[in-house]
């Protein structure tokens, strides 16, 4: 069968692979869809930076049917909806026996660790399968990934009922985590300099998209607040300057959490963190029962998936259609959708 595969910074090939059959524990997936995630893109120009077993099959968001299930693999049946809860981790070191699954140092992930979602058929643990409802369409159902990414920092924040979270950057993640402390009961501001991410973030329900091309977005943000700043501000553009600006914007005793994946390292003046007193959290991948809350937020339509998908591409195309466009200086998408039957 055809894959996707990563074998070193610049070199992806779409090229035949062995098709993968359900082990102990374990279940085939046909998959359905598993979409592009700009963490492919850095691995691919940049990496290998999270990728830890090379040759690899890329995609770490998908989703599909239960095609044959392994020896001792229980609650699940041929045919089954399912979505890849991609992170496994060790369960028995210091850090999964105290809660902080997502820095287990043996964790693997699919499309990085472990063969992903860019080809017809994966296999992966079934206990690590999560049944889709209804509401979720097959082709938005990849997005529940970077949804998950979402909850976790919802979770890592602290946030509380009431708090004012502005959230900067408006790609995937960012518009998924405008959606997800809005379920956690935050007012939200959504900050971009895209019109585009603007509009999404106003569609998707933030309290008031902030165009930081069009004016000083922490005056902005201030006004909103009585003029002391936001009490947490969330970073998932990954550019060089906007974790300064999460610094500067967030009230004084605030909290900022940093989502976005840094490409370049800049110079900070840690003072503001000293002087302000603020809280740094660094918010990764996802912890016990992130993706579970994901699905259900989904479920409810408290998260919104489908307007994140821009577009659905068939898996031979994945290269030129997908990580091509994805690549390119004026991307304009969101999300990016593969399948092997489109
Ligand atoms: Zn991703
Ligand atoms: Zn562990």
């Amino acid at each position: 069968m055809r894959a996707l595969v990563y074998h070193g910074r610049n070199d992806i090939r779409f090229e035949d692979v062995p098709e993968p059959e359900a082990g102990p524990g374990e279940a085939k997936i046909r998959v359905g869809y598993a979409s592009i995630c700009a963490t492919d893109i850095e691995e691919w120009k940049y990496g290998p930076t999270y990728i830890t077993s090379i040759p690899t099959v890329m995609g770490h968001e998908v989703a599909g049917r239960v095609a044959d299930v392994g020896d001792g693999a229980s609650g699940l049946a041929v045919g089954d909806r399912v979505m890849v809860d991609n992170v496994l981790v060790c369960g028995v070191c210091y850090w999964c026996q105290s809660g902080s699954q997502a820095t287990c140092p043996n964790m693997e992930v699919a499309g990085l660790g472990r063969d992903g979602g860019l080809e017809e058929f994966m296999t992966w643990p079934a206990d690590h399968l999560i049944k889709l409802p209804d509401s979720v369409k097959d082709e938005e159902a990849p997005l529940l990934e970077p949804a998950t990414v979402a909850v976790h920092a919802v979770r890592r924040s602290g946030v509380q009922v009431g708090d004012s979270v502005a959230v900067l950057g408006v790609g995937t993640v960012g518009a998924l985590t405008v959606q997800a402390f809005r379920a956690a009961g935050a007012v939200v501001y959504a900050v971009d300099v895209r019109k585009s991410s603007l509009d999404m973030a106003t569609r998707l329900g933030a309290d008031e998209a902030v165009d930081a091309s069009a004016g000083d977005a922490g005056e902005r943000l201030r006004e909103l607040t009585d003029g002391i700043g936001p009490d947490i501000v969330v970073e998932t553009a990954g550019a060089a300057r906007t974790p300064l600006d999460a610094f500067d914007w967030v009230r004084r005793a605030g909290t900022v959490v940093l989502v976005g994946i840094y490409a370049a390292k800049p110079e900070a003046d840690f003072n503001v963190i000293v002087g302000k007193e603020l809280r740094v959290i660094g918010s990764v991948a996802a912890g016990a029962g992130d993706m579970r809350a994901a699905v259900g937020l989904a479920a409810e339509g408290k998260i919104r998936l489908g307007e994140l998908v821009s577009d659905r591409i068939s898996l031979d195309r994945v290269i030129p259609d997908g990580f091509e466009r994805m690549a390119a200086e004026s991307k304009d998408v969101f999300r990016i959708v593969v399948s092997p039957d489109a």
